[in-house]
């Protein structure tokens, strides 16, 4: 009896494993940090890029954040939690990844002298999130003054792409179209995101990147002989096969002299010939469908000159729908004007080995494509990856109103204004108030390592400017850097972005700090 009771009470079956209390947090912390250093040397214009190789040998090779991190396979669950701190801030604002991350393993390097030195995790947790509302007071203060005018807007473009695996490419020559891009979609209500696609093409340099209105697909019409450039043409979409019905009748057909069979090409003719008239009644220039269409009725189609695409994919069609205002048929039959759309313009052009098709809806509506251009495949994905982290950036821009300077500016106004409050807080809390303004310094400290410059040094210098002006960065140029004034040198970024980065690296950070207790199952 004795015996039974001194034993443990055993509620997990063997094959869980089970970290406890400063077993479970060391474990935690560690793994939180190493996900953060992973991409510290990525972080700034000069930060290095990342070569992944994948199980199946694709490379890529990029300097973003989210990124490097999603395709990291990475299994412990804190490390896990970091990954998505990166993925949320990539979601919510698609720019400050590596902020973001850098930030959330920095909280937890400093939790982790703290805990050493006994203090409570949750004064800790408090602490950082009392930081928190500080931070957020200070982005505020650095908030510019003034519209957003289309210079600002290339400033805030520009510095997201700046050092991405861009190479020698001249950013400025791709912040003008994705600006450009943004603004003609936007209205009253904002920016919706699907109007804005990127096409990629490899074979020139990234200097030619341009907007064009309109979609981009690699298509060629259905046959040689049709048209290659078309105006003012009269769009239809359609998900139905042109194409003999082979029905019941046809199972009966019993051809057993030339009459008969004639009758069958007959009636086959008849029927493709319905298809390329309807169609060219309905006053259709242009045809697109998912679907396949008969070579006969291309045939009948093309000499009526209408130009037709077949077989396209569903996501096309939905681009072209959105581009053109055509709805999408399911059958030839009642077609209504109001079902079909207008192609302002459409061009057949070839590139290499690629055939594209430019469509533009024109006027009524609003739908633009930045086509990049790049010399390799590994160039022009990269660029796709800085041409989405831009367009993202310059709509968190336009919607929230508002841009901090970049270059560490904002992070070192942080790092003083909660540092500043955290002499005021009473016990141990100021401690953790303390630490969380060490963290941020870790920003601009791993900017002027990332640039060759003495961290150190370069952490007193922007301080000390800081303090003078009230306003400093580490604003790099050409091979270095130096301490100077970010919006003079128009690095601008989104307040939005840094608020997301504080609120997701907080959170990440507190949340893992909370945990004491890791029970892993096997299965
Ligand atoms: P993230 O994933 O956090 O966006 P990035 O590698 O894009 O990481 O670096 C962003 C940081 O680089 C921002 O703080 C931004 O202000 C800064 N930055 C951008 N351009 C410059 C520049 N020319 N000089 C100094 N800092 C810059
Ligand atoms: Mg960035």
């Amino acid at each position: 009896m004795a015996q039974r009771r001194q034993q443990p009470m055993v509620i997990l079956s063997e094959d869980n494993e089970r970290t406890q209390g400063e077993d479970a947090q060391d474990s935690n912390i560690r793994a939180g940090k190493a996900v953060a250093n992973s991409v510290r040397t990525t972080l700034g214009p000069k930060g290095m890029d990342k070569m992944l190789v994948s199980s199946s040998g694709d490379v890529t090779i990029t300097n973003d954040g989210a990124t490097i991190l999603n395709e990291m396979d990475i299994e412990h669950p804190a490390a896990q939690m970091l990954v998505e701190v990166a993925e949320t801030q990539e979601i919510e604002v698609g720019d400050g990844t590596t902020t973001a991350a850098i930030l959330a393993g920095e909280l937890l390097a400093e939790a982790e002298e703290l805990l050493d030195s006994d203090l409570h995790p949750t004064v800790i947790v408090e602490g950082y999130h009392e930081a928190a509302q500080l931070a957020h007071e200070a982005i505020d203060e650095q908030v510019l003054d003034g519209e957003l005018d289309t210079d600002t807007l290339e400033s805030v473009a520009e510095s997201s792409m700046t050092g991405k695996g861009t190479g020698d490419i001249t950013v400025d020559a791709l912040a003008s179209p994705v600006v450009s891009a943004v603004q003609q979609v936007a209205t009253d209500e904002g920016v919706d995101r699907e109007d804005i696609r990127i096409h990629t093409q490899t074979g020139a340099a990234s200097s030619a990147t341009e907007v064009v209105d309109g979609v981009i697909v690699d298509e060629t019409p259905a046959s040689e002989t049709m048209d290659r450039q078309l105006t003012d043409a009269t769009t239809a979409i359609i998900d139905t096969e042109l194409d003999v019905t082979t029905g019941e009748a046809d199972a009966e057909y019993n051809i057993t002299d030339v009459d008969q069979l004639n009758q069958a090409i007959e009636a086959e003719e008849d029927e493709l010939r319905g298809y390329a008239d309807t169609i060219a009644e309905a006053g259709i220039d242009l045809l697109f469908s998912t679907n396949d269409i008969n070579d006969r009725v291309v045939e009948l189609l093309s000499r009526e000159g209408i130009v037709a695409y077949e077989d396209l994919s569903a996501s096309k069609a939905t681009a072209l729908a959105q581009a053109t205002g055509a709805t999408q048929l399911g059958t030839l039959e009642d077609i209504e004007a109001a079902d079909l759309g207008t192609t302002a313009e459409l061009s057949v052009e070839i590139y290499g080995e690629d055939t594209l098709t430019f469509i533009d809806g024109g006027a009524e509506t609003d739908y633009v494509t930045l086509f990049v251009r790049g010399s390799t495949d590994h160039v022009v994905d990269e660029l796709e990856r800085a041409l989405n982290d831009a367009i993202d950036v310059v709509i968190a821009a336009l919607g929230s109103g508002s841009v901090v300077p970049g270059a560490g500016g904002t992070e070192i106004a942080i790092a003083d204004h909660v540092r500043g409050h955290a002499a005021s807080v009473e016990g141990r809390k100021q401690l953790a108030i303390e630490a969380f303004a060490t963290a941020v310094d870790e920003l601009p400290r791993t900017l002027a390592e990332n640039t060759g410059m003495d961290p150190i040094d370069a952490l007193v210098d922007l301080r000390a400017r800081h303090d003078a002006q009230g306003r400093a960065g580490l604003v790099s140029t050409g091979r270095s850097g130096e301490v100077g004034d970010p919006v003079e040198a128009g690095i601008l970024d989104p307040a939005a972005v840094k608020r997301e980065a504080i609120e997701s690296a907080t959170e990440a950070a507190t949340m893992i700090l909370r945990i004491d207790d890791v029970i892993s199952s096997d299965n």
